[in-house]
């Protein structure tokens, strides 16, 4: 794996533990970036309301109408 991602707005690092140190604006439930733990993709799906994105950044700029924490949520 060469690259991790953050599930809540798309941050990029080089290992999970770098990733998980930093601080995550987008985050409801806590400060720091959460992994993504799915693989990389050409399209990324909001797995609550099905919305888009080419990437897991634009896909979490939006806000979702149907997600618990109004984030969108990028399916596996
Ligand atoms: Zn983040
Ligand atoms: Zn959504």
């Amino acid at each position: 794996m060469s690259k991790v991602y953050c599930k809540w707005c798309g941050s990029t690092a080089g290992s999970i533990s770098s990733l998980t140190s930093g601080s995550c604006s987008k985050n409801p439930e806590g400060k720091n970036h959460g992994l993504y733990e799915g693989s990389e993709k050409s399209k990324y799906l909001c797995k609550y309301c099905g919305n888009s994105g080419s990437s897991i950044s634009s896909l979490t700029s939006g806000s979702c109408s149907k997600s618990p924490n109004k984030r969108h949520h990028p399916a596996l």
